[in-house]
Formats: C-alpha cells, sequence, structure tokens
C-alpha cells in the first residue's frame, strides 16, 4: 500500500511515515505543503491521504476539494488541532473519511489509516480469505492450510496488494506504483522475484494453486485459472 502524507511540521511528518513503514510495511511519500501534497496525490495512485488542515500555499481544505473535484476517490484522513472541530464536520461532508486531533496516539491513528485502507478497497474486517488461504493484516500473518507460512516483508506486500482486490488481475507497474514510494523504477525487476518466492511458499506442494500470472497482463491470486482478457 502506497500512503502520502501532506503535513508541514517535518518532524510528525516522519514519524508518521516511519511508524507507518514499519508497523505496516506501506510506502510513504511526504509533501510539506498543500500545493504539491494536490499535485502529488493527482499525480500517483494512493492508497490513503493523510492530510493536515492548516498548511502553507493551500490549505487542508482546499486539497480535498481540489481533489474530490478531479473525482479522485483515495481516502482521506486528516489531521486537526482539538479547536477545529467545527471545521472537521464540514470536511467530513465535503469528502473527508475520518480524522484523527492532534496530539494524538500513535496506535489510534494506525487503526484509523489501516481501518480506512481496508475500506477503500471494500474489505471491513482486517482478515482477508481466498480458499484455504488465510491473511490477517493486522497482524501481517498468514497461513495456508492452517500452517503458518513466512515470507519476506516484501512477499507479505506484494500478496497483501493481490489479496485486496481478489481476482483482479494486476499488472507489474500497478504493483510497483502501490508498494514503493517515489524512485520505485528502479526496483522495476524484481515483481518476478517476489512472486516467485510467493509460488514456492504458498502453492507449491498444494493441488490448488493460487497465484497466476498472465503473461504481459499481469498477476491475479484467485482459485481457478483466469482467461485470456480476464478482468
Ligand atoms: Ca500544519
Amino acid at each position: 500500500m502506497r500512503v502520502l502524507i501532506v503535513e508541514d511540521e517535518p518532524r510528525l511528518a516522519e514519524n508518521l511515515a516511519r511508524s507507518m513503514r514499519e508497523t505496516a510495511g506501506y510506502a510513504v511519500d511526504i509533501a510539506g505543503d498543500g500545493e504539491t501534497g494536490l499535485e502529488m496525490a493527482l499525480q500517483n495512485p494512493y492508497d490513503l491521504m493523510v492530510l493536515d488542515l492548516m498548511l502553507p500555499k493551500l490549505e487542508g481544505s482546499g486539497v480535498l476539494r481540489h481533489l474530490r473535484n478531479e473525482h479522485v476517490t483515495t481516502p482521506v484522513l486528516i489531521l486537526t488541532a482539538r479547536e477545529d472541530k467545527a471545521s472537521v464536520v464540514s470536511l467530513l461532508n465535503s469528502g473527508a473519511d475520518d480524522y484523527v486531533a492532534k496530539p494524538f496516539d500513535l496506535g489510534e491513528f494506525l487503526a484509523r489509516a489501516k481501518a480506512l485502507i481496508r475500506r477503500g478497497k471494500g474489505q471491513a474486517t482486517p482478515k482477508l480469505q481466498i480458499a484455504d488461504l488465510e491473511i490477517n493484516t493486522l497482524e501481517r500473518r498468514v497461513t495456508r492450510d492452517g500452517k503458518e507460512v513466512t515470507l519476506t516483508p516484501m512477499e507479505y506486500r506484494v500478496l497483501e496488494y493481490l489479496a485486496h482486490r481478489p481476482r483482479a488481475v494486476i499488472s507489474k507497474s500497478e504493483l510497483l506504483e502501490h508498494l514503493y514510494d517515489f524512485n520505485w523504477e528502479k526496483f522495476s525487476n524484481v515483481i518476478e522475484v517476489y512472486i516467485s518466492g510467493l509460488r514456492r511458499k504458498l502453492d507449491n506442494d498444494k493441488p490448488l494453486k493460487l497465484i497466476h500470472t498472465l503473461r504481459g497482463h499481469g498477476y491475479s491470486l484467485r482459485t481457478d485459472e483466469p482467461a485470456e482478457g480476464a478482468e
């Protein structure tokens, strides 16, 4: 998953980014003002935007309004000072998805961020299941047929991304855009490596294969063989 944090206090932005990278394995970009944040959000496919309200150049409310006018549906988590309650209500009414009031507890922030990403993908619960494969996205634990599977952090990120959209065929460039922050081009040949690791660990000794490759199109997590040109 890839997150954009728009926050002009560098220390807060860095703290949030670090905790999201370390505890959730998300790729995180940071913008220090509203104009830059808006530009980045229009150019990159983020899974969540964390948006401060008081920002230089363009305020958070302006960023949100522009985004929704452009039909960008990325979930938005507002960061606000406690005294801003009135503007939070109007922001929630104009397309923000949730908010946390500063100073906030990091654990609560992360829980809200994860819940928004989940709901943005149409998932109500933190557990994803495809046949006998189970992914607990809170603990980042994976089991197949009841047995724990040990994945590297990047293998896990690829699997979780595929599992949020089961059956969809997901291209390598989409994976790269959502799993890395800026400079992802330099990783462009690694996705095959993660997919083959996942296949070896999840599918090798099983009659039912879950990870499928559509040559030239991408990858799909599903219980049946995808037809050419599927979804
Ligand atoms: Ca601020």
